[in-house]
């Protein structure tokens, strides 16, 4: 298939310092069964475990996020142009929405819609569960397997039972490594919920007809600006710039910038604002090398921004996407706010703003990339 391989990921990506440890080229391996290359830090790029076991043919170079080698066939698939054109991708519709049962909204991480939305999946039998992500302490996340509204429940962000876990936890990220989970439930009809860089891999896959990708039945994309990244070591330093306590935090939302909510020995509960240009010395590096903000990709993409308080802004794009979106609300899972033109048009905006901005922010780092 190509002349390149997992030796040229190596050079062009992980040497350069943009590589995003999606675990694609880990998950789709066509050696995978021989662990050909895996991560041997969580943290860090994937590394060759047993090269001699490599077939040199390059599914792994293909399927990057960072070589985009397959961006022209996806972008004829989702059609997709150009982000100067179209810069929140194509999409057919534009929504604010909330979750109709009180368990998914007090505990969703805004509208609660994106769980309302895979519960309904489950329930109805379209799916046999997700891959998500469950919050263990503040920044700091794993790749879980839902199949009922507990485990979904379980996962979401709100829920925050942080004090036994902090001093067991070593490095904290907000970013999640849901690809490499894929490989563990082959024979299931999936949803993912996944950043774009993670949605990117799951669709070249898609493209390619790789194996476990098609299992993956509906790509749910969050949006992100960006994730982020420290060493326990780098803790106490955080608490004293934005004199946060970090056993405080009950909550993080990532929307037009990150919103910590801090308990309080008195309620109502502390709401902390901190931009995104205040955080940088937290973002993970290769988010810096990354241009899509509002998963271009998926099926059904959603972010805080552009909705209030306690309502998820939905983007829906693929004729898969508008249909499960339609019967969730059919099924009155969710709720949409009653939005005009105009304010839908405010909306796209908005997210066009943080959109150019990403794009922007990649290209001013890959001119002082060497
Ligand atoms: C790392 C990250 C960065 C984001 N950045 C932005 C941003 O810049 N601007 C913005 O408007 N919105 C951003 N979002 C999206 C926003 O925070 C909400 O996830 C989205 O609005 C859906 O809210 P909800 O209440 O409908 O979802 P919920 O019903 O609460 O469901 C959220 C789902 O996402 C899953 N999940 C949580 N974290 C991850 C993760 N790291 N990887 C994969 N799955 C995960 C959960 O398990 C759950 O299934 C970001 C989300 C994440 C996780
Ligand atoms: S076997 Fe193929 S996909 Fe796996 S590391 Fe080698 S070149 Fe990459
Ligand atoms: S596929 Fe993902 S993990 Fe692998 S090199 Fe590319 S960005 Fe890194
Ligand atoms: S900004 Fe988000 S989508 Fe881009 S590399 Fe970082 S985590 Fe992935």
């Amino acid at each position: 298939m190509s002349s390149k391989t997992f030796e040229d990921l190596i050079k062009e990506v992980h040497e350069r310092g943009i590589c995003q440890e999606c675990g694609g080229c880990v998950s789709f391996c066509s050696s995978a069964e021989y662990d050909v290359i895996g991560f041997k830090d969580a943290y860090k790029p994937p590394v060759y475990i047993n090269k001699d076991k490599c077939l040199e043919c390059g599914i792994c170079y293909y399927i990057c996020p960072q070589t985009h080698i397959l961006d022209n066939e996806l972008n004829k698939t989702y059609q997709f142009s150009d982000f100067s054109l179209m810069p929140i991708g194509h999409y057919d519709n534009i929504f604010s929405c909330q979750a109709t049962d009180p368990e998914f909204l007090k505990y969703g991480t805004d509208g609660g819609v994106v769980n309302s939305i895979i519960n309904y999946l489950i329930e109805n039998k379209l799916v046999d569960g997700a891959i998500v992500s469950k919050t263990d302490a503040p920044f700091s996340k794993e790749a879980t397997f839902a199949d009922s509204k507990y485990d979904l429940l379980k996962a979401s962000g709100a829920k925050l039972d942080i004090t036994p876990q902090l001093d067991e936890i070593q490095k904290f990220c907000t970013y999640t490594h849901s690809i490499p989970e894929l490989n563990h439930y082959k024979f299931k009809k999936l949803a993912v919920v996944g950043t774009p860089c993670q949605l990117y891999t799951i669709r070249c896959m898609q493209d390619l007809g790789v194996t476990p990708s098609e299992n993956v039945e509906i790509c749910l994309g969050l949006f992100c600006y960006e994730n982020f990244f420290f060493e326990k070591f780098q803790v106490s330093k955080f608490e004293k710039d934005f004199n946060i306590k970090f056993s405080d935090i009950i909550k993080i939302n990532i929307k037009e910038d990150v919103i910590f909510k801090l308990k309080t020995e008195v309620p109502p509960e502390k709401v902390i604002h901190i931009p995104f240009n205040q955080l940088k010395s937290y973002m993970r590096p290769a988010c810096n090398a990354c241009n899509d903000f509002t998963n271009i990709y998926a099926d059904i993409s959603f972010g805080g921004l552009g909705s209030q308080e306690k309502y998820t802004t939905v983007i829906t794009r693929t004729k898969k996407g508008k249909e499960i979106f339609s019967k969730a609300v059919d099924a009155e899972v969710i709720t949409c706010k009653n939005l005009d033109q105009d304010k839908k048009s405010k909306m796209v905006e908005l997210i066009s703003q943080y959109s150019i901005s990403k794009l922007a922010r990649k290209e001013k780092f890959m001119k002082n990339l060497t």
